[in-house]
């Protein structure tokens, strides 16, 4: 039963995301979703919610296999490194710092999100970074109030990348998923400590280990590269001092002999050492959080599930996990609206306890906000800082993944109640490959108000 509705949700995946690629018959399937869903039973929410938009929950497994997350099968992912999409022209400068203490942004997650009208958005991720510093996001949450022409100072960024269906990265055929898919071309060289940012500095004595900024570099550094450098410089050595043309005498001919031997000795070694940087010092960070294949189901389909009998058996965090952070939500709350909003907020995320992403992309769609207080109006959403088009409202990340990343629940450990995504309604084109969109972070009233 449990490996069936596993299965299941796989497809819809590949349905849902990757179809586009195929035929247009399962296009317009996709197409009329939203119709079935309005003609059913959303009828007794209708006197606390306003008119529902379908919505997409995003669910979390363990990734079947090191292959099965990699950019050119466009996961929807979490945590580990990010399967840039793009996988040349990446974020750079100060796009991939922390604005606030200046460190690296970490890799949240990314959507796989195509649009199917437009030819420009045959590919389309969303990249979610933020700083793992809860200092940093509290001083966020007062940033991002901030309205043009101020730029607030952010630590949580989300960038937006699309390609044609024919682009120089991948087949336009859609892939087979069977372990022979391939890119069609190389990426950049990525950070050796974080896996994630472009790695356009070079250790200096190596040449050989790539980082994003100094910070990485030093942390590499510390935490093992200091010993693995000096391997890879000295079998670099080795290689200079090999004659080329050997001595005459006999010892010289020795000597010959033997810097052949300790060349191809440390060819070997040399190869192995780069081997072993490109492979595993590539995620050398231990900071890096863990790495799950994103699933997608339609929300309408626990509407009927739960109606017959509450057991989901595949859950992943145990219900007492879940109903912590519930009550540990709730007993920061100080308003009576706050409590309402809530308990509205927990009885649609009760149908599904486990769901870590809620995406409805439209217009007229609304995040389901946990709270009253701490919501943007229109007018704090900036608009497409590309085309100066207004932007909407895409998907929300909800504090679950935390459980999966296991953030501990101290007062320092990183916390939201909602991160939200807005994205230019027109998913518009620009020169820059990874367009940076909007973010809203709600926390849980009693933590903001702390001076
Ligand atoms: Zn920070
Ligand atoms: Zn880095
Ligand atoms: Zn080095
Ligand atoms: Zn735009």
């Amino acid at each position: 039963m449990e490996n069936i509705a596993k299965g299941d949700s796989l497809q819809k995946l590949k349905g849902l995301k990757i179809t586009s690629l195929d035929d247009d018959d399962e296009e317009q399937e996709q197409d009329t979703i939203p119709d079935e869903y309005d003609d059913d039973d959303d009828d007794d929410d209708e006197e606390e919610e306003e008119e529902q938009e379908p919505v997409t929950l995003g669910f979390l497994e363990k990734p079947k296999n090191s292959r099965s997350l990699l950019r050119h099968l466009f996961p929807s992912k979490t945590g580990g490194t990010p399967a840039w999409l793009d996988p040349v022209n990446l974020p750079s400068g100060r796009s991939c710092l922390c604005d606030i203490c200046g460190e690296p942004l970490q890799f949240l997650l990314q959507v796989y999100a195509p649009i199917s009208e437009k030819d420009s958005t045959f590919h389309r991720t969303l990249f979610v970074f933020m700083c793992p510093s809860m200092r940093c996001l509290l001083r966020d949450q007062h940033e991002q109030w901030k309205r043009p022409p101020e730029s607030p100072s952010r630590s949580v960024k989300v960038f937006r990348c699309q390609l044609p269906r024919s682009n120089p990265f991948y087949s336009s055929e859609p892939p087979k998923s069977d372990g022979t898919d391939k890119p069609s071309g190389p990426g950049v060289a990525l950070c050796n400590w974080c896996g994630t940012w472009k790695g356009d500095k070079v250790c200096s004595s190596c040449r050989r280990a790539h980082y994003c900024s100094q910070k990485h570099q030093v942390m590499h550094w510390r935490t093992g590269h200091k010993i693995e450098c000096q391997q890879l410089c000295l079998s670099d050595q080795s290689f200079d001092t090999n004659p080329s043309n050997g001595g005459t005498s006999a010892t010289e001919r020795q000597k010959g002999y033997l810097s052949v031997v300790v060349a191809k000795m440390s060819s070997y070694m040399n190869q192995t050492l780069t081997y072993k940087l490109l492979a595993y010092a590539l995620v050398a960070s231990k900071s890096i959080w863990p790495e799950y294949e994103m699933i997608n189901e339609d929300e309408s389909e626990y509407d009927t599930e739960m109606s017959e009998d509450n057991g989901d058996t595949n859950t992943l965090i145990s219900k007492t996990g879940t109903d912590d952070t519930m009550k540990s939500l709730l007993s920061n709350f100080e308003g009576d609206d706050d409590r309402k909003s809530w308990a509205s907020f927990q009885e649609r995320i009760g149908k599904a306890p486990e769901q870590i992403l809620r995406y409805c992309r439209s217009t007229s769609a609304k995040p389901l906000w946990p709270m009253s207080s701490g919501r943007p109006s229109k007018a704090d959403i900036p608009k497409c800082s590309y085309c100066g088009g207004p932007r909407c409202f895409e998907f929300q990340i909800l504090p679950q993944l935390l459980y999966y990343f296991d953030v501990k629940n101290d007062v320092d450990s990183l916390d939201w109640a909602s991160i939200v995504v807005y994205t230019c309604e027109d998913s518009c084109e620009a020169s820059v490959s990874y367009k940076e969109e909007f973010v809203w972070v709600q926390q849980s009233s009693t933590i903001v108000n702390v001076p």
